[in-house]
């Protein structure tokens, strides 16, 4: 019967403007047309200059763009330029964000050296200072950000949301024939915050090329009400996070389905996940789960997919879980090198299978795959290579030489 293509997703494009990083003479741009960025944030007291380098250079490996820092104090602030040196002697090729709350302006002020080596500024406009204050305060730090021409993300959070924009709001509201409800007036607050602190710093003849802006909330619903519509109201770079997403799997997957959805309308043109880690857990974790969601969604990718069964009554062994891990575990390993040496290679897509169900189907599908013998099934391992089959592998070496045929595959397909 006729019936219309069905139209594949695919993520919409926000046409935003775009931001430069800047540090020595490399950049890093964010929005505009510019790949979705994955940023992160370190948890060492940045007194401690190396503890914070050793850990900016394992989220800058883990594939993090940016690394925000903490710079709460003076000690902080005089230790900044330290750590862009140590990096630097590391090559470690990432920008510094500075993260700074209550007392930026002084710190921004005082410490000429740190303004200058950080690439980018956190402004949390909900606590620059109060009343005349705070827009002295506020104009501080735009005004360093222009003197040594960096970045600003104007980030609120609900946690620490401007209290008197939100009892004006509250005030406004109670006026209106019919009051919106508390909800929208958070939104209003947080939205209102980020936008009209963004348009004081233009006033202030600040490039608004160069402003960031983010809106925290904790809830998956109130991030996505807010994101949607702080996209509708500028076209400023996004930055986007679930704040305080939690520990664990509810932290990964809160993350990700907040992430998904604006994603995939075009919102947000860098972003963070936001996770608690868990005692003995990598600070790293968050990058990785950052890469996957942007691969994921089919707007960047990383590392090539490894597409595995969950495996079901038909396989008993676990040989096609511990190959798939194996398989895995070498391609990300070997990826600082390879995306040099095989460009293209991270799209690449391996499957490993456990039976002949959907194995050979998967297979075709992937660029290599593999389909291990299931219960009652020959002992026999069909192996496709673009799209077809092959060879078979038998016996007790299957996984050795399946290892061997994606490193061939590797090197002759990518390889120059
Ligand atoms: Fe089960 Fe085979 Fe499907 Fe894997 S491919 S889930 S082993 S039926």
């Amino acid at each position: 019967s006729d019936c219309l293509p069905i139209e594949p997703a695919a993520p919409k494009a926000r046409r935003s403007r775009q931001a430069r990083a800047v540090w020595g003479s490399r950049t890093v741009t964010i929005g505009g047309d510019a790949p979705v960025r994955i940023q992160s944030m370190t948890n060492t007291d940045t007194v401690d200059a190396i503890g914070t380098a050793i850990q900016v250079k394992e989220l800058a490996i883990a594939g993090s763009e940016l690394v925000r820092i903490t710079v709460n104090t003076p000690e902080a602030a005089a230790q900044v330029p330290y750590i862009r040196e140590q990096l630097d002697r590391m090559g470690i090729d990432v920008p510094l964000v500075g993260d700074f709350h209550y007392n930026g302006h002084r710190l921004l002020t005082d410490y000429p050296d740190c303004a200058q080596a950080l690439s980018k500024y956190r402004i949390n406009p909900g606590n620059v200072g109060k009343g005349d204050k705070r827009d002295r305060q506020f104009g501080q730090m735009i005004e360093a950000a222009m003197r040594w021409n960096k970045v600003v993300r104007i980030g609120v959070n609900w946690g620490s949301l401007d209290q008197e924009l939100l009892a004006h709001l509250m005030d406004v509201n109670s006026a209106r024939a019919q009051p919106w409800e508390a909800k929208s007036v958070m939104y209003e607050a947080l939205i209102s915050s980020a936008v009209e602190s963004a348009h004081r710093a233009v006033e202030m003849g600040m490039d608004a090329n160069q402003i960031i802006l983010s809106c925290k909330v904790s809830g998956v619903q109130d991030l996505v009400s807010v994101y949607r519509e702080l996209a509708k109201r500028c076209d400023y770079a996004l930055h986007l996070g679930l704040t305080e997403a939690g520990m664990g799997t509810k932290g990964t997957v809160a993350s990700s389905v907040a992430l998904g959805i604006l994603l995939q309308e075009g919102i947000g043109d860098t972003i963070r996940v936001s996770l608690t880690p868990q005692p003995g857990e990598s600070r790293t974790q968050e990058v990785v789960i950052a890469s996957e969601i942007i691969q994921s969604l089919g707007l960047r990718s990383f590392v090539p997919s490894v597409t595995a069964c969950p495996g079901c009554g038909r396989t008993t062994s676990t040989t096609f879980q511990e190959l798939a891990k194996q398989i895995d575990d070498h391609l990300r390993a070997n990826m600082p090198v390879w995306r040099e040496k095989y460009p293209g290679v991270e799209k690449m897509k391996v499957a490993v299978m456990g039976c002949i169900v959907n194995g050979p189907g998967e297979s075709k599908h992937a660029d290599i795959g593999i389909s291990l013998p299931g219960n009652g099934e020959a002992p026999a391992a069909p192996v496709f290579i673009d799209g077809e089959k092959a060879l078979t592998l038998r016996g007790d070496n299957i996984a050795n030489e399946f290892h061997q045929l994606v490193e061939n595959y590797v090197e002759k397909r990518f390889g120059h």
